[in-house]
């Protein structure tokens, strides 16, 4: 079996080729939002919208980039417009893709080729720049993506394919509650711990958005406290990350089937910060026992997450229980930890699903942070 694996490692380019680098971000935002320009035109007039050819043929014309990044900027449109018609077609409200102010910009990417690996990373046009291999990429690589994270350094992100032998996985079943209070509650009764030292750096997270917002509006101290918020939101997400990383491995190892709500993962929360690094880090770890699964030879399944904590896991009884209340305490004698029950729920309506009502996640999984697609609505299994 051939999987997309994706492999990310720090780049530090001198000061010359950062500033091309960033000449480059400049261009692509002027080429996406001519071609955007050009499409609005286009479809006012027609109701069409251009080829894909008609804007490799405009992209040509418009920049010195090299080709290959240029053209990817129109196959980011195509995709961008394809994705608005898919999500009209559901009933969605969507808009025209935006008009990119410069800082929106924050990747270009090598398609196919106009790069190379080898102790360096060489790029075609640009030179030869210092990379930083912590691990060993495996596969046939496919693309390449040169990105500025907020903290002002830069990545590169490598995608590609890897040929994978699942194994035979003869691990027990187990339903996933994923909370707040601990990372997630297992139905055979065990527990993931939140570790204490990622707590310690959101607690940091904190303090420096605390201290950025209480700085005057574009003054010094105020761009110098953003980076400081930049810095410490990168250090929460990498160890989180990390975490996710283990947590899911062993997960995958362990168990034959692993069940979790389906959780619409759309409507991030854009409210406070560390809920949404919480909303986020959740959407990641689905994706990373989605793909990690493949090969331990193990499932992750989906189920519809209405009322799996108010339900009685023994009696089907429903009952609403308040956020306050960690206990479920049923007529029927069932007394058990809040997220016991629900795990529990979760792992029945896993195995009640018949096999094509399943989404077992791996068609579906996506990658990247953004793209996580909305999830589907499923029938309640009787
Ligand atoms: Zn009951």
């Amino acid at each position: 079996m051939i999987v997309i694996r994706s492999w990310k490692y720090r780049i530090y380019p001198t000061k010359e080729q950062e500033k091309e680098f960033q000449f480059y971000l400049y261009e692509c935002k002027n080429l996406w939002n001519f071609l955007l320009e050009y499409t609005k035109e286009h479809y006012e007039k027609t109701k069409r919208f251009p080829t894909r050819k008609q804007l490799y043929t405009l992209t040509k014309k418009k920049t010195k980039l090299f080709s290959q990044v240029s053209q990817n900027v129109a196959d980011k449109l195509v995709k961008a417009l394809k994705g608005m018609f898919a999500t009209k077609k559901k009933g969605g409200k969507v808009g025209f893709p935006r008009f990119k102010p410069t800082e929106r910009m924050k990747s270009f990417t090598y398609p196919q080729f106009g790069f190379k690996l080898n102790k360096q990373l060489l790029l075609s046009k640009l030179g030869e720049i210092q990379i930083k291999k912590h691990r060993e990429l495996k596969g046939k690589i496919k693309t390449l993506t040169i990105k500025r994270v907020p903290s002002g350094k830069w990545c590169a992100v490598f995608t590609s394919e890897v040929e994978i032998t699942p194994r035979c996985n003869k691990g027990a079943k187990v339903g996933i509650d994923l909370g707040i209070q601990n990372f997630g509650y297992l139905s055979n009764d065990s527990v993931i711990i939140n570790p204490r030292h990622l707590r310690k750096a959101e607690n940091k997270l904190k303090q420096a958005q605390k201290s950025f917002s209480g700085k005057k509006k574009g003054s010094k101290n105020r761009r110098k406290a953003k980076l400081r918020v930049a810095r410490a939101y990168e250090k929460v997400t990498n160890n989180r990350r990390d975490f996710l990383h283990k947590t899911s491995r062993k997960l995958v190892n362990s168990y034959s089937l692993l069940a979790m709500e389906d959780l619409n993962v759309n409507g991030l929360s854009k409210g406070f910060l560390a809920k949404h690094i919480l909303d986020c880090s959740w959407a990641e770890f689905r994706e990373m026992l989605h793909y990690k699964a493949e090969e331990a030879g193990s499932e992750v399944v989906l189920v519809n997450p209405a009322h799996t904590s108010q339900e009685c896991s023994s009696c089907g009884l429903i009952r609403k229980k308040t956020l306050a209340e960690r206990w479920h305490n049923c007529s029927c004698g069932a007394i058990m930890h809040r997220d016991l029950n629900a795990a529990k729920n979760i792992l029945k309506r896993a195995l009640g699903l018949s096999l094509g009502d399943r989404h077992s996640g791996s068609k579906q999984a996506t990658r990247g942070r953004g793209e996580v697609k909305p999830a589907e609505k499923m029938p309640l299994p009787l």
